[in-house]
């Protein structure tokens, strides 16, 4: 099975295992425990911090651990509006992830706005910078990289006006973080990563808060992470996470151009073999490993279970949500139609992809088309008007 959804977990690293067997076996104790074993786990949770902030290219004191990106998510929007006066609104990008959209919502009712994108699924700088003239948000949203389109946000470029304008900027780097140098993060007030979406176990990730925000508190009940974020910390999945991501920043990412290539091969081989296949997010920049087809003909369900019965595990829009028979947001504002949102399909690649991956995919989605081609064009023809 070749695995295209890369985007929704990825498999654990080896570095990754080697990691959490190590601090389970070795470093199992509470850090907060007050004997010798505990001050060392304690030491190494430490040092792993530091470690996540050379990545992070931010001091490690403002990185807090926490399940994941739901999580890190959840927790600012609650404690900014713990925080915030009556009037205060946040700005958010009409394409966030669920769990900041809804946050936000939740936290902000009648007072989160969003910013709107263009056809290609990108935030246009000159509307954050009217906004930030217009009324002071308490705090702007705008992803690094989106998990359906794979589309790259101007965040440098956002992160930049809000500092002028003394405006705090979050940005959900869950899928960015692995795939691309986590350092162009820096200019970021608070960041949300999540493990498992860079070859780290799952349930564990961070959020990067800034040093000025020392009250930030997500979970109550404890003194750990520095009183920020109640309960044991989960030391071994921490270990794993540190490990995963020094192993990709290690790595390096010179070889992204190569892969982009790759990409663009099955893009063609795709555009071939079928006739009226479209791909979101074209005319920006896009994450080497991710590709959001809109197929010609046929629910987006069909065609995930035909290619996997061809040996291809690939997903509808977005996998968080994949029972959900409710159309993509992202694409809607995008501009994008119910009827094109259900036809999507998200492919999404990994570090260990190859040339032969993609290939096979793209032949994959050329056999697949051919039986509903040769079976000629009623079945599938009831099937749109059904929709
Ligand atoms: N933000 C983005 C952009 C994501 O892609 C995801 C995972 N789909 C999340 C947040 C949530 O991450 P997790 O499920 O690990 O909490």
């Amino acid at each position: 099975m070749a695995y295209f959804d890369h985007n929704a977990t990825t498999p654990l690293s080896r570095a990754a295992r080697a990691a959490w067997i190590e601090a389970s076996e070795d470093a199992w104790q509470n850090p907060s425990g007050p004997y010798r074993a505990g001050a060392r786990v304690r030491n190494r949770l430490e040092a792993g911090r530091e470690r996540l902030g050379d990545f992070l290219a931010c001091p490690g004191e403002s990185l807090v651990f926490t399940s994941g990106a739901t999580e890190g998510n959840n927790a600012l929007f609650a404690w900014l509006a713990r925080r915030a006066g009556p009037e205060d609104r946040v700005l958010l990008s009409a394409v966030e992830h669920p769990s900041v959209r809804e946050a936000a919502m939740r936290w902000f009712p009648g007072r989160t706005e969003f910013i709107p994108v263009d056809r290609d699924g990108a935030v246009d700088p000159e509307a954050v910078r009217r906004e930030l003239r217009r009324k002071r948000p308490g705090l702007v949203s705008v992803m690094a990289a989106n998990n359906e389109t794979g589309v790259v946000q101007p965040f440098e470029t956002l992160a930049a006006l809000c500092r002028e304008a003394g405006v705090w900027f979050h940005c959900d780097a869950a899928q960015w973080i692995g795939k691309m140098p986590a350092a162009r993060l820096e200019g970021c007030d608070f960041v949300t990563g999540s493990a498992h979406k860079f070859g780290g176990p799952k349930g564990v990730g961070f959020l990067r808060v800034p040093v000025s925000a020392d009250d930030f508190q997500g979970q109550v009940g404890g003194e750990q992470e520095h009183r920020r974020r109640a309960g044991t910390e989960n030391y071994p999945a921490i270990a794993a996470m540190v490990a995963a991501l020094e192993e990709r920043e290690v790595a390096g990412f010179a070889d992204v151009d190569e892969r982009i290539a790759r990409r663009a091969a099955f893009e063609s081989r795709l555009a071939e073999a079928v006739p009226g296949v479209r791909i979101a997010g074209t005319g920006k920049e896009r994450l080497w490993n991710t590709v959001s087809i809109i197929v010609p003909r046929h629910r987006n369900h069909r065609w995930v279970m035909k290619l996997d019965r061809e040996g291809f595990a690939v997903s509808t829009g977005s996998a968080c949500s994949s029972g959900d028979e409710a159309p993509s947001p992202v694409l809607a504002a995008m501009g994008y139609g119910v009827e094109e949102a259900r036809r999507a399909v998200r492919v999404s690649a990994g570090t260990e992809t190859g040339e032969a991956d993609w290939s096979g995919l793209g032949e994959a989605f050329a056999r697949v088309w051919r039986t509903w081609e040769d079976r000629g064009t009623d079945s599938s023809l009831t099937e749109v008007v059904s929709i």
